[in-house]
């Protein structure tokens, strides 16, 4: 039997303040997704604390964890694993960020992170930016959208140093070391050199002027955050005998399967918003399967509109992801699939919680329990209860009987 993990990222949400009529519901209970449903109805369900109960994890510790890397030990910052996910050749001691190309005002207050979700004439925006005399060595290249990374290579860097505020409204103040160390002072100078000269090169530059004119926000500065250098994960085939592969459309999964040696299947739809073509993703991880014994499908478009407070959004996406669940649980054979979030999002705060996550397992030899529905309420009756991040790759294991007895 082979494995397809489905992760709807922030899928989960909290009872939402107020939506119209429907208040005290959360966005997985509003939203109609009878595929999501048939699956809860038929699998065996249950609640997920990625890092642990009361625990809020970002994105990168959840997924590390749930594929039973256990982020306390490998974690060296976010920016690492998005650098991994782009075709960026790197060396050990790189100094490794993850970017957003975001819009300022003269006064460097933060207006948007997303530069308006940019999608087109970043890689003019990339070409110029990497003109930029820094005094050390360095590269920035776009990932998907909005997103890019920026490595750093010189003898005496550090990663110690603080994030780029993403958060709008607030000023871009500088970036300061996080020690006194020689290297960490060093890199915040030249992170902040970098973030200034960024507005200069990108300010009147042709594609923001055409953005301005279009009505959009100019992509006019970058701000790195989440230094780190390459972490070392144990490759996949190895800790657990299964050929994997990643379907997603996001640099911080991708690199994260890279690194742990899965193939990565690039779809060209696949964009990391809600513009993403969902069909396309599930299509793609079908047919990985048929090569691979686990696949990994990640969607991101879920988080991405919690994070923007779009309740209605968020809706329409778990509606569109729900069909090609649909597809997925017509077409597939021989698999056991697992659909969980990774964490919850509240569209409320727009950021993640602590909050238990669904996770379902369908198609397998289980005995089932009484879930009726798709949502975060109905998992608490689930008969998988509780678990960790670093729990569930053993549950698939044992359910696919690839698990190895200890004892005799
Ligand atoms: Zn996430
Ligand atoms: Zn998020």
């Amino acid at each position: 039997m082979k494995s397809l993990m489905i992760i709807i990222d922030g899928m989960a949400d909290r009872e939402l303040k107020a939506y119209k009529d429907k208040s005290k519901k959360t966005p997985l209970e509003i939203a109609n997704i009878p595929n999501l449903d048939q699956m809860a109805k038929e699998g065996l369900c249950g609640l997920l604390d990625s890092l642990g109960i009361g625990k809020r994890a970002g994105s990168d510790t959840a997924i590390l964890s749930i594929l039973g890397y256990d982020p306390y030990d490998v974690y060296t910052g976010r920016g690492p694993l998005e650098v991994a996910g782009t075709k960026i050749k790197f060396k050990e001691d790189d100094i490794c960020l993850r970017c957003n190309y975001a819009t300022v005002n003269d006064d460097f207050v933060l207006l948007d992170r997303t530069a308006g979700h940019i999608s087109e004439g970043t890689e003019y925006l990339e070409k110029t930016l990497n003109e930029i005399d820094l005094g050390v060595e360095f590269k920035l290249k776009n990932s998907a959208g909005y997103r890019c990374v920026l490595l750093l290579r010189d003898d005496d860097l550090s990663p110690s140093v603080e994030d780029a505020t993403t958060e709008e409204g607030k000023k871009i103040e500088e970036i300061k070391p996080l020690d006194d160390d020689r290297g960490s002072i060093k890199t915040a100078k030249v992170l902040n050199e970098f973030i200034k000269k960024s507005y200069e090169i990108l300010k009147d530059h042709p594609v923001n002027s055409k953005r301005k004119e279009e009505g959009k926000m100019p992509a006019n500065i970058i701000l790195p955050r989440g230094a780190g250098v390459i972490p070392r994960l144990e490759n996949f085939y190895e800790k657990y005998g299964l050929r994997g592969a990643v379907v997603s459309g996001i640099g911080l999964v991708k690199g994260m399967g890279h690194l742990a040696g899965m193939d990565i299947i690039d779809v060209p739809e696949a964009t990391g918003h809600i513009d993403s073509d969902f069909m396309a993703k599930g299509k793609a991880a079908l047919d990985a399967l048929k090569t691979h014994d686990f696949v990994l499908l990640h969607i991101e478009g879920t988080d991405e509109v919690s994070h923007d407070k779009n309740v209605k959004e968020k809706i329409m996406v778990l509606e569109r992801v729900d069909e090609m669940i649909g597809y997925i649980s017509r077409h597939v054979e021989d698999t056991l699939v697992t659909i969980l979030a990774d964490h919850t999002t509240s569209t409320d705060l727009g950021d993640h919680t602590a909050d238990p996550a669904p996770i379902v397992l369908w198609n397998g030899d289980f005995i089932t329990d009484k879930v009726r529905e798709f949502t975060e309420r109905e998992m608490y009756r689930g008969g998988l209860h509780r678990i960790r991040g670093m729990d569930v790759i053993p549950v698939i294991l044992d359910q696919i009987n690839k698990s190895k007895k200890f004892g005799s």
